[in-house]
Parts: structure tokens; sequence; C-alpha cells
């Protein structure tokens, strides 16, 4: 496990009497009669990395996007730093928000999708600051030059004025998770976020999501990348047939895995 991990406090936030990042209770989803969700419940403690492991059509990825509210829920309940996602109490019920309210919900949850979805006609440092001007209200001055650091960061910093047709697709994906980070978001959600990458560009991008780790952010990561997941994570959650099998820590749950299932899976894996 890298220090940052170490550092890290485990166990449920409830447990620590924490406000959870993410807590999930019995989500169900439906994609026409195919039941893709069936009950997930899952808590993710602030700061915490847990990485989200299946086989392919599992639904880790519908999971992911019913946190963010991309996907409506059929049943159960999703809270995001305590804010009950797209709904409000009132008298005592519960009552549907309306699209801008879920669009406040969304604000402080970043998303990395496995394509990169950059603005292909905004240079790097415009789709960083178009969110931050647009809907924050910041000065354009003051998005850029916080852009212009978070291109440091992702180590683009001489790549601002490039289209996204100049960058190579790993560069594009270091630029979408700057421009997510632009939005100073409390939890950031991983799809896949190489899976689209040629190999030799998988390392840049995984490096920067191992930062951003080690700083403590919290995320939520869809992988096939079992390295990271081993060395990144907090905690592994193995997904199959829209449940979760099996979760632990990555050398519980990679390394010595109790559900047939789950070695079944890794064994393919290598
Ligand atoms: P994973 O991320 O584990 O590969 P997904 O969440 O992408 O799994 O998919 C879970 C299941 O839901 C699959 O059977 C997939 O075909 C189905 N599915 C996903 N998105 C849609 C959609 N928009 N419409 C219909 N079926 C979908």
């Amino acid at each position: 496990m890298s220090q940052g991990n170490a550092s890290r406090s485990t166990g449920s936030a409830s447990s620590r009497g924490e406000v959870a990042a993410v807590n999930a209770v019995n989500v169900h989803k439906f994609f026409g009669r195919t039941h893709v969700l069936k009950g997930i419940d899952m808590e993710v403690a602030p700061s915490e990395v847990v990485c989200l492991i299946g086989p392919s059509g599992s639904g880790k990825t519908t999971f992911l996007r019913c946190i963010n509210q991309l996907e409506e829920i059929d049943g159960g309940r999703i809270w995001v730093n305590g804010d009950l996602m797209g709904y409000y109490e009132k008298n005592g019920r519960l009552h549907v928000l309306d699209d801008a309210a879920k669009a406040r919900q969304r604000r402080p949850i970043g998303m990395v999708f496995q394509r990169f979805n950059l603005f292909p006609h905004m240079t790097a440092v415009q789709n960083i600051i178009e969110a931050p001007t647009q809907v924050l209200g910041v000065s354009k001055a003051d998005a850029t030059s916080e852009a212009m650091n978070l291109l440091d960061q992702v180590g683009l910093a001489d790549r601002a004025e490039n289209y996204p047709s100049q960058l190579s697709g790993g560069q594009q994906q270091r630029v979408a998770i700057a421009r997510a980070l632009a939005m100073h978001p409390k939890l950031m959600l991983f799809d896949e976020p190489t899976s689209a990458l040629d190999p030799e560009l998988v390392g840049d991008v995984l490096k920067v999501m191992r930062d951003l780790a080690e700083e403590g952010m919290t995320m939520v990561v869809v992988t096939h990348e079992m390295a990271f997941a081993r060395d990144v994570a907090d905690r592994v959650v193995f997904m199959d047939a829209g449940k979760v099998v099996e979760e632990g820590t990555p050398d519980q749950v990679i390394n010595h895995p109790s559900q047939e299932r789950t070695q079944q899976f890794l064994s393919r894996m290598v």
C-alpha cells in the first residue's frame, strides 16, 4: 500500500460519526425488463478510494452513473455528502427535485469517462475554464490562473493552447481530469478512465489519479487495472450480475478472494 493509503482512516464513515461521501442503500436499476442493479448497498467515507471491479456487464458503470444522477434509480436511495440525490423532503414526504436542483446536487461530483469528452472546438485551457466561468461565475482571469495550475498538476502546463485533436488520448484524459477538478469536487467518479488508451499512455493517467488519492480526494473508480486497485484503493468492491459479491481491502479481495466468482474473475484477469 502507498503511504497516502496508510495514513487514511478505514472503516465505515458512520461508525466514525462522519457524513459518508456516498451512501447507497438497496439501489435498483432496470433497463427495460433487464434488472441491472439488484439492491446495491455501498458506503464510501470521505477521502476513501474505492475501486469497483467485476466482469463486463455486471453494472459497475451503471452504478457510477446512478451516483451522479446520469441514470435515474428505480429503487433505493443514494446520499452524496448527506444530500439525498434526486429528492427533497417536505411535510415528511419525498418529492422529486427539478432539473436545476439536480444539477446543483451534481456540481460537487466530478466525473471522468472512458472516452475523453472534451469540447473539440476549445483549447485545453478553454475546456477547463468553461464550467467555472459559466456555472460558478468565476472571472476569466481567476479561472485561467487556476486552470494553468491544474494543467501543471496533471503534467500538461505546456499544452494549454492545444486543441484536443492535437493531444494524445492520455493527455486528453488528463485535461478531462483537470477540467473536473476545476469545479472543486468533493467526490470524483472515474469510469474506466484508461481502458480506451494505448498501453503506453495509461501510466501517466494513473499517476495523476494516484496523486489525487494521496492528496485525500474521495474517489470511486471503475477499473480493470488490478495493479492500480491493489496499490491505491482503500477498498475493493467486486460486483457481478448487478450485485456486490465481495468487498474488502485490496489484499482481501484481490490476493485472497473468498468467493468463487471473484476467484474466477481474477484468474481470467492475469
Ligand atoms: P459494466 O460497467 O459492469 O460493464 P454496465 O453498467 O455498463 O456494466 O452494464 C450493465 C448492464 O446494463 C449490461 O447488461 C448493459 O448491456 C446494460 N445497459 C447499460 N446501459 C444501458 C442502457 N443505456 N440501455 C440498456 N441497457 C443498458
